[in-house]
């Protein structure tokens, strides 16, 4: 059986993603601080095998291994002419693990510079970047983009647009990372989940949500809860205006799906490095909760495991689908 399309699946019920890959990376012993998307060319059999574990635990869709391949990261590994081999040969890798009746996301990270004037990136050089990338992941088979762990405004934006500009009949995730400070949920560079769900929507995304930042389970679960709070606001603005969107949410659903991706808790230092101590049954207890507030995509970020995927898998699943 072949999968349906993606943007309908999303909308019928749990859509399970996979957890971390840099983690999984780590514990197969490559090197910390080695460029991770290189390994598509020099290593696709541990790549393969990390989202052939996560297939195994349940995951409806793995994420390429391309998060940091646009031409400004990975020129910082000076390998900067590398991003089409790198992006085409990671969607193929996850193309071949997934088959055909599992998906395949395109994943797209930050360029890791800032836009004018705050750095000296140009947005022009920056969407020909991320569209750059687009279509060596497009060529390399995936099902749609997910575009991951944003924490400005305007880099989000331009990678939604350069996505959709190149591959518009895919659907594109695109997802912020929050941290939980005096009270409220913000990026790095200090921006809201109000301003990211509006600006999201507008650009007309497939679905949104968060990954990755700092925060506890609980602290996701109450930034869940604000992102169904914010939508449902926004949508009902939307629906006076216009009348089909009225009718989207009558029928129970919500013309953008929302997608969560958090880490497996709040990281501890131990000499110098960052623990997640979350076991696969806590951290599936939280993502029962955030599926049931209405998020119906969910996967782990920094310290997830197939083990984790596998819980929420057994969790969400048995007698629910
Ligand atoms: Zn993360």
């Amino acid at each position: 059986m072949s999968r349906t399309n993606l943007r309908e699946r999303i909308k019928q019920g749990l859509f399970l993603l996979d957890g971390a890959m840099g983690t999984q990376l780590i514990a197969s012993g490559i090197e910390v601080g080695k460029c991770n998307d290189y390994l598509n060319i020099e290593s696709p059999d541990i790549v393969s095998n990390i989202h052939k574990a996560y297939l195994q635990a349940g995951s409806d869709a793995i994420l390429t291994n391309t998060f940091g391949a646009n031409k400004f990261a990975l020129a910082r590994h000076g390998i900067a002419e590398e991003v089409e081999r790198i992006n085409t040969t990671g969607a193929k890798i996850a193309r071949q693990a997934a088959g055909r009746d599992r998906y395949v996301l395109g994943d797209i990270g930050p360029s890791g510079d800032f836009l004018k004037p705050l750095g000296d990136l140009e947005p022009k050089d920056l969407k020909d970047a991320f569209v750059q990338q687009a279509k060596a992941l497009s060529a390399g088979g995936v099902d749609g983009f997910i575009i991951e762990t944003m924490t400005a405004l305007d880099e989000a934006a331009i990678a939604i647009e350069a996505v959709k500009l190149v591959c518009g009949d895919l659907p594109v995730f695109a997802s912020f990372a929050f941290d939980h400070a005096g009270g409220d949920y913000r990026t790095m560079m200090g921006l809201d989940v109000k301003s990211a769900v509006s600006k999201a929507l507008s650009l007309g995304i497939d679905a949104v949500g968060f990954n990755c930042g700092s925060a506890t389970l609980d602290e996701y679960i109450e930034l869940a809860e604000k992102f169904v709070l914010e939508i449902m606001v926004l949508e009902k603005i939307r629906a006076t205006s216009d009348p089909t969107s009225l009718k989207l949410r009558r029928a129970g659903e919500r013309r953008v799906t929302i997608y969560a991706e958090p880490n497996a808790g709040k990281p501890e230092l131990v000499d110098g490095k960052a623990v997640y101590n979350v076991s696969p049954e806590d951290f599936a207890l939280a993502a029962e909760k955030i599926h049931s507030l209405g998020v119906n995509i969910v996967g782990g970020c920094c310290g997830t495991t197939p083990e984790h995927i596998a819980a929420v898998s057994k969790k969400l699943r048995v007698g629910n689908e």
